[in-house]
C-alpha cells in the first residue's frame, strides 16, 4: 500500500497514512498537496494527483512523546540495526544501566545491541565493562517515527525531515 506524509501547517511532519487517506484531505479541503507520487488516481468523475506529501490546513498540537513509542522495532530504526557499542548488526535490546542496577526502559537508556556485546556486557554498569557507546542514545526525532509508520523514506519526503539535514542518519 503506498502511504503519504502528513505534515502540520507548520510544515513539521506529522505522520504517515495511506494514499488514499492523505487524498481524502486533499478533497476535503483539509490538507495541500505538496509534492505528488507521479501517479494519478481515477475514480467516476475525477482525475487526480495522487499525493506523496501533504500539508494540513489548521495547525495541529500533537505532544512530542506521544508519536514516539518505545519499542524494539523504534530502537532499531533509530540506531540504524546496527549495535551502538561495536557496529555489528544488532539482535538485541540493552540497557545501558542495567534495569538491575536501577536503569529505566526509557530512550536515553537503551541501545540495540548485537548478541555478542549484549551478552559481554551483562548486568554492569558501562565503566565496569569497558565497552565505549558509539554515541549516547537519545530521544529520537521524526526520521524514527517515519520510518517505523512507513518501512521507508521517500525521496521527496526528505526536504521535510530537519534531522536528515542535520546529519542525525550517520
Ligand atoms: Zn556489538
Amino acid at each position: 500500500m503506498t502511504q503519504s506524509l502528513v505534515l502540520n501547517a507548520t510544515f513539521e511532519p506529522l505522520c504517515v497514512v495511506s494514499t488514499r487517506r492523505a487524498l481524502l484531505l486533499v478533497l476535503e479541503g483539509k490538507a495541500e498537496m505538496m509534492s505528488a507520487t507521479g501517479r494519478v488516481f481515477r475514480a467516476a468523475r475525477i482525475t487526480v494527483d495522487e499525493p506523496s506529501v501533504v500539508r494540513l490546513v489548521y495547525f495541529v498540537r500533537v505532544p512530542f512523546q506521544a508519536r514516539v513509542a518505545l519499542n524494539r522495532r523504534a530502537v532499531f530504526a533509530r540506531d540504524g540495526h546496527r549495535c551502538q557499542y561495536c557496529g555489528a548488526s544488532a539482535e538485541n535490546i540493552d540497557h545501558v544501566v542495567p534495569r538491575s542496577r536501577g536503569g529505566s526502559h526509557s530512550w536515553d537508556n537503551v541501545v540495540a545491541a548485537c548478541r555478542p556485546c549484549n551478552t559481554a556486557k551483562r548486568d554492569r554498569m558501562l565503566e565496569e565493562s569497558g565497552m565505549k557507546l558509539r554515541r549516547p542514545p537519545v530521544v529520537p526525532r521524526e526520521r524514527t517515527w517515519i520510518l517505523v509508520a512507513s518501512g521507508a523514506i521517500r525521496p521527496d519526503w526528505e526536504p521535510y525531515l530537519p534531522s536528515v539535514a542535520a546529519g542525525l542518519t550517520a
